[in-house]
């Protein structure tokens, strides 16, 4: 298990996790645990996103009983797909509109457009999808929370065509400075996750360093992509702090001040825990 990184003296959120997800292999995660570890960190809150049917239940039962932690629901869009192929589409659709409803479930997502995973076949479904799900955040006036994997110009026509909703979240933020300029100029929030500390990722973090403080927002997508130097390992909210602090460097601005932003914009984003 990777070491804790050093607490920032100014709290944060985890805006993106799956602490219903252990990975192959692995124990399940221990809700508790997990969030304990976080605050012990500066990692106080988080928002659990439940993006299956289970993992959507899970988060309307861990949101009662944490009160650090938020949910969001939704069909992920490689699910939809699958879902469909049964004929179990529109009573999910159902069940999910109706968990979202919840008062401490503050998020619709992740939804959006994945055409890695999912291929030419699943790709009207998806859409469907994605636009079934902007239209449900908008009905509900929650935040929508968006996935884009190999996907960015059909997402962003997307949402222009339907309307984005009033709180739009790119999740996992994965575009270039292009995309990053139209998502600024469209108001949207970029969630990096920590993928922006791989070495690989120079053009993410040239997206990143021409993001204004106030459409920042940061994740773990727990336990995925954790941040380097534990790239490859689980992933879990308390490692916020290291991809927190190579966001600070490549802004040019101090940790303090950049996880200031960070905890606002999640409380403007998703309302009071
Ligand atoms: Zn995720």
């Amino acid at each position: 298990m990777p070491t804790p990184p050093a607490p920032l003296s100014i709290s944060v959120v985890d805006n993106h996790t799956h602490l219903d997800i252990a990975r192959d292999g692995e124990a399940p995660v221990d809700v508790a645990e997990a969030v304990v570890a976080a605050a012990a960190v500066g990692v106080d809150r988080m928002v659990q996103i439940g993006c299956d049917l289970p993992g959507a239940r899970f988060t309307a039962e861990v949101v009662e009983k944490h009160p650090a932690v938020l949910g969001g629901v939704a069909l992920h869009p490689n699910e939809a797909p699958r879902l469909a192929a049964a004929g179990a589409l529109d009573a999910a659709y159902e069940e999910i509109a109706a968990l979202a409803a919840h008062p401490r479930i503050r998020v619709v997502g992740e939804t959006g457009l994945d055409y890695f995973r999912t291929g030419p076949d699943g790709v009207g479904v998806q859409q469907d999808s994605f636009r079934w799900h902007i239209d449900l955040a908008k009905r509900l006036g929650k935040a929508l929370q968006i996935h884009d994997r190999d996907a960015h110009e059909d997402v962003l026509r997307i949402l222009e065509e339907e309307g984005a909703p009033e709180r739009t979240v790119l999740h996992c933020f994965s575009g270039d400075l292009a995309m990053a300029r139209i998502c600024i100029e469209r108001g949207y929030y970029l969630s990096f996750a920590g993928t922006v500390t791989f070495k690989n990722a120079a053009g993410l973090r040239d997206a990143l360093a021409i993001t204004p403080l106030e459409h920042l927002l940061v994740e773990t997508d727990a336990p995925y992509l954790a941040p380097v130097p534990w790239r490859g390992a689980a992933n879990s909210p308390y490692l916020v702090p290291l991809t927190v602090r190579l966001m600070a460097g490549v802004l040019g601005v101090a940790v303090p001040t950049l996880c200031e932003a960070i905890s606002a914009n999640s409380e403007r984003v998703y309302g009071p825990w």
